[in-house]
């Protein structure tokens, strides 16, 4: 079998056009432009680079977009005043503290200091909470991009096996939440699951976030599934640098149905998703009926 690309960069383009469809309409007929304020703290290159790129998209789908540099000293008090300025701004309804922090912050702290409506990368506890109960939360951006993908090429995913490969905050678990939301049979798995071939092999949906180039083989993959392959890893081969995701994307295209490859699948969904995340945080906070595809 040879496996359907999933094409992440294809599909986030639709996704933004959705976006940028919607952002027209509510500027025309309520008068509202959603606003987004990414607060970057530090000189962190690959940082720059997202911050740098998120701005550019959120100004074409026709959202305003917000950005403040900080330095690498700010202080704590400082930046949480800012965050607390923008929480109470009107004009502002999604904001994103780029990660990671400067050392002498508090990540935690900061990320829920947040007003949970604002919180357009759903890392805030309460978001966390309402995901993890089943209720209307912001959904963290890349588990939901994966999410989409998922729900576009296969319908439902109801009763499905599914195995996630890695549990943390920002990937593993959330997207866990969200397949078990949709009535996916989930198994979490990590670094200290046994037989991790056997329960990968095991399941219709295989999500990879891990952080290990390749480490998922083709003879991992059971015939027919789909492949979501969230790993971003710089790698250096036949003196070039590359970037592979964390599935053998070669030998696991000959058993998948569908694949996602890297670059270009999940990557580009998670700023779509931002974009998407941003809007429903603008409908909900003006009473508005919210974008319908774009939520979890
Ligand atoms: P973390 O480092 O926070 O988590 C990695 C997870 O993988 C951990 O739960 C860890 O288990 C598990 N793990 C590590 N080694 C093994 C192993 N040998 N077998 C099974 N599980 C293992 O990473 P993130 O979740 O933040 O990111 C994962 C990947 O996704 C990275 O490559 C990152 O760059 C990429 N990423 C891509 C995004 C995108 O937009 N496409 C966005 C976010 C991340 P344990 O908990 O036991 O240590």
């Amino acid at each position: 079998m040879v496996a359907q690309v999933i094409d992440g960069k294809a599909f986030a383009a639709k996704v933004r056009a959705q976006v940028a469809d919607q952002v027209a309409k509510l500027k025309e007929e309520n008068g509202i432009t959603p606003g987004l304020a990414v607060v970057l703290v530090g000189e962190d290159p690959a940082s720059q680079v997202y911050v740098r790129s998120k701005g550019k998209m959120t100004v074409e789908v026709g959202m305003n977009s917000y950005e403040h540099k900080l330095d690498a000293e700010t202080s704590e008090e400082d930046l949480l005043a800012l965050i607390d300025k923008l929480n109470n701004d009107p004009s502002v309804h999604g904001i994103l503290v780029q990660l990671p922090l400067p050392k002498h912050l508090n990540e935690d702290l900061v990320i829920n200091s947040i007003d949970p409506a604002k919180d357009v990368d759903g890392f805030h506890i309460s978001n966390v909470g309402l995901l993890g109960t089943g209720q209307k939360s912001m959904v963290p951006c890349t588990p939901l991009g994966c999410l989409m993908m998922l729900r576009d090429h296969h319908g439902s995913l109801s009763g499905m096996d599914a195995v996630v490969i890695g549990r943390s905050n920002i990937v593993g678990k959330p997207m866990a939440q969200l397949l078990l939301g949709d009535s996916c049979t989930v198994t979490i798995a990590h670094s200290r699951t046994k037989d991790l071939p056997d329960v990968v092999r095991r399941a219709d949906i295989v999500v990879a976030a891990v952080g290990r180039p390749e480490m998922v083989p083709g003879d991992w993959i059971k015939e027919g599934a789909t492949v979501i392959d969230v790993g971003i890893n710089r790698i250096e081969r036949d003196g070039k640098n590359k970037l592979v995701g964390d599935v053998d994307y070669a030998s696991a295209a000959e058993r998948a149905g569908a694949i996602t490859p890297v670059p270009g699948g999940v990557g580009p969904m998670t700023i779509a998703c931002l974009l998407a995340n941003t809007l429903t945080a603008c409908c909900r906070a003006n009473s508005l009926p919210e974008p319908e595809g774009l939520t979890a």
